[in-house]
């Protein structure tokens, strides 16, 4: 990491959107906020003291850093996030920040893979070590899972060194039939390598996905393996004599290809075959696409006031962006193919390079088809198969890096004199495929919420880390690059870093048992059902949000009622033993609700003198844990997550950080403060639950006689002991 040149500026003003709703609610005043603002080799933060507000932007978030024309009290930048974060920043002097839009444009976009951010990461000690996630997902299992390889589908080793195609993975499913001479007949003619592989089996009617790249057909060339290939997929399907290929892009776009020497299937030359095309537009479509969408998102009522837009204003700029209209087409395609599979058809499925809309289509019939692809791990498989081993381009379209310009191969050095007329690069290989793909996935996670293991969040997740550069999931074009970089030796995996979070994406509505009954998933892509992802693309926009996620509310709801229920159980049981107690008078008998014991905090129970009981001898009301600190010990009121803005850490909550509970006190905490858990004395489970850090360091004051026994055990035990008593 290089040294930064301007690590603090004083006295900066800054606006957004955010910041105006929380004062314009909040009824203070709506002047900009004022503070310190400190670059770091991996972020920018923005520290306001008297507010005790912290913003913190990831410098691979940034997306492109404008500066507008000189202001009142400074000279502006403006900051557009790739996670829809829009603020202004005003610098007092213009010195000062054009140092820092030399800096940003620098790091934003650095000119190498050794200088992401992935590299130098280090999570903190204990949270999970650099193995976790890497080797989770195998290829080679995902297949066995569909029943591969089987005797229409064989495992190839001709890629195993990458020597084909080296955007693939290294092992690839072929037909049983095609021979050495048909595959690289076939590789031959297709662009880039990249021939018809399979990617899917439908179980049920055997019928299979493939995907491939265009072919090389030009005006009327003719490949005869690749001919042969085709039927060698029909072949491998023998309850069809139909094998649809289904290219993606608009029939005008795979025409014009033909100039260019690629092109499309002739259906005169490949027997059995029905050519269909779809109209997901190309990467450049789809860019330009989004750049319209965060403007309209971005739409402001005037430059003073920073209100949002009138309602018609708002719709007929959305109408123009397309965007909706992209996503049904990709949607469309992809529902396309799935009917095709259950009706028992096989698909190609191929785009240009079959790299991207490819992906997308061939991923989201998988989704329709298989439910395991719903799960949380599934869909990590979903995307390590489709996009990561298929060679979707991450960083080339998420834009990780500075293109490099020229023959030298050496991007310039940014100064602050040469960055005057330098931008950060979001032209040619930048993209939203894949966040595409997450808001297709999200519109049926709308539809059909009960069929999804996860929730909203953990798209949202997904979708910043592609940017993030933090983790070595997202890096890199394809496997081989990948392998070359050793990231799995020398980044963390975003897998494992989920992995240790996954109660926070869990969707309290999921239904496993209904998936089981009636699997396939048909989205309804009418123009009605199809909507604006507003949570991603306005995500900052604090006015036009509920007042808490619905989902989280429903979560709470659901720990809240476990843990009272586990509360009134234990409760239900200490009557019962109260019961036997009073009919087997102890020696020396007190009142136990009056007597205060040593376990004042009431948790981390010693359960006493339980086990003294069971070995039935003397029984001592001193030694049972007092009754009012028994139900002080479990909270039955919980707070509620709304309006809550700080947490008693002071680290404030925005609208999509997960809101904890303590279980002990109910009061609404942040995930670092709730990573302690601790049993409860009032919980029959005596399992750990979340605490906060004052009731967890509280207990800590407590002894704890007998660690590992349960309340349950313990009372089980009694109970065994009086009847042995009762029967000499
Ligand atoms: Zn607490
Ligand atoms: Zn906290």
């Amino acid at each position: 990491m290089e040294r930064i040149r301007t690590p603090k500026i004083e006295n900066v003003r800054v606006l957004d959107r955010f910041y105006h709703w929380q004062n314009r609610n909040a009824m203070e005043s709506t002047t900009p906020s004022t503070g310190t603002l400190y670059l770091t080799p991996t972020h920018l933060i923005f520290v306001n003291p008297v507010e005790k507000r912290e913003t913190w932007v990831l410098l691979g978030h940034i997306g492109s850093v404008d500066r507008l024309s000189m202001a009142v009290g400074g000279s502006p930048l403006q900051i557009r996030c790739k996670t829809f974060l829009s603020l202004i920043l005003v610098i007092p002097k213009d010195r000062d920040s054009q140092e820092l839009y030399a800096a940003l444009l620098r790091l934003a976009q650095p000119a190498t893979y050794e200088e992401l951010y992935c590299f130098s990461y280090n999570p903190p000690e204990e949270s999970f070590d650099r193995t976790s996630g890497w080797n989770i997902f195998d290829l080679q299992s995902e297949y066995q899972r569909i029943g591969v390889p089987n005797q229409h589908w064989v495992l190839s080793k001709m890629n195993q060194h990458y020597e084909v195609c080296d955007t693939y993975p290294q092992f690839l499913y072929v037909p049983s039939s095609a021979t050495p001479k048909i595959l690289l007949g076939s590789a031959g003619f297709r662009s880039r390598g990249r021939l018809p592989v399979l990617s899917y089996l439908y179980p049920k009617t055997n019928a299979a996905i493939c995907r491939c790249s265009q072919p090389l057909s030009g005006f009327s060339a003719r490949c005869e393996e690749d001919e042969e290939m085709l039927n060698c997929i029909l072949r491998s399907t023998p309850e069809s004599k139909t094998v649809f290929i289904i290219d993606t892009r608009p029939r005008i776009n795979a025409m014009a290809n033909r100039a260019t020497g690629k092109g499309y299937e002739t259906e005169a030359n490949y027997v059995g075959m029905k050519v269909q095309f779809f109209s997901i537009e190309n990467i450049h479509v789809m860019r330009s696409g989004l750049q319209k969408l965060v403007e309209v998102c971005d739409l402001k009522t005037g430059s003073e006031d920073l209100s949002l837009p009138s309602h018609s204003t708002f719709l007929s700029g959305l109408q123009a962006t397309g965007w909706l209209k992209h996503i049904r087409s990709i949607l469309d395609a992809s529902l396309f193919i799935a009917e095709k599979i259950t009706e028992g058809h096989s698909v190609l499925v191929h785009c240009s390079d079959g790299w991207d809309r490819t992906a997308q289509t061939c991923s989201l019939a998988c989704l329709f088809l298989d439910p395991y692809y719903r799960t949380l791990h599934g869909f990590m498989a979903l995307i390590e198969k489709e996009w990561l081993a298929f060679g979707h381009k991450f960083s080339d379209r998420a834009g990780h890096l500075r293109p490099v310009f020229g023959n030298g191969g050496v991007s310039p050095a940014i100064t602050p004199s040469s960055a005057v007329n330098m931008v950060i690069d979001t032209s040619r290989e930048q993209s939203p495929v894949f966040a595409q793909f997450l808001d297709c996935v999200w519109q049926l996670l709308c539809q059909k919420p009960y069929a999804f293991q996860f929730n909203e969040r953990f798209l949202l997740v997904l979708h910043d880390h592609l940017y993030s550069c933090q983790f070595g999931t997202f890096i890199g074009n394809n496997e081989k690059e990948r392998r070359d970089l050793k990231l799995s030796e020398r980044t963390y995996s975003l897998w494992g870093y989920m992995k240790r979070h996954l109660n926070e994406y869990l969707n309290p509505l999921y239904d496993p048992e209904r998936c089981r009954l009636t699997p396939l998933l048909f989205p309804d892509i009418s123009a009605q059902q199809l909507r604006l992802w507003v949570t991603l693309y306005s995500r900052f926009e604090e006015g036009v949000h509920p007042r808490e996620p619905l989902l989280d509310t429903v979560t709470s709801l659901i720990d809240h009622s476990s843990a009272l229920e586990d509360h009134a159980l234990y409760l239900e049981r200490r009557i019962a033993l109260l019961k036997e107690m009073l009919a087997n008078p102890p020696h020396h008998r007190r009142n136990p609700l009056v007597t205060v014991t040593a376990n004042g905090a009431g948790m981390s129970s010693p359960h006493g003198s339980l086990s003294s009981i069971s070995m039935g001898s003397s029984m001592n009301w001193d030694d049972y844990p007092n009754a009012s600190v028994i139900i002080k010990s479990v909270a039955l009121d919980w707070k509620p997550i709304r309006y809550v803005r700080y947490c008693v850490c002071s680290t404030p909550f925005s609208q999509f950080t997960v809101k904890y509970h303590c279980w002990k006190c109910g009061d609404v905490v942040c995930r670092r403060c709730t990573d302690t858990h601790a049993p409860l004395i009032g919980l029959y489970s005596n399992k750990p639950v979340p605490v906060c850090q004052l009731c967890y360091e509280r207990s800590r004051v407590s002894p704890i006689k007998e660690k590992n026994a349960t309340f349950a055990e313990k009372s089980d035990k009694l109970q065994k002991s009086q009847k042995t008593e009762k029967v000499p």
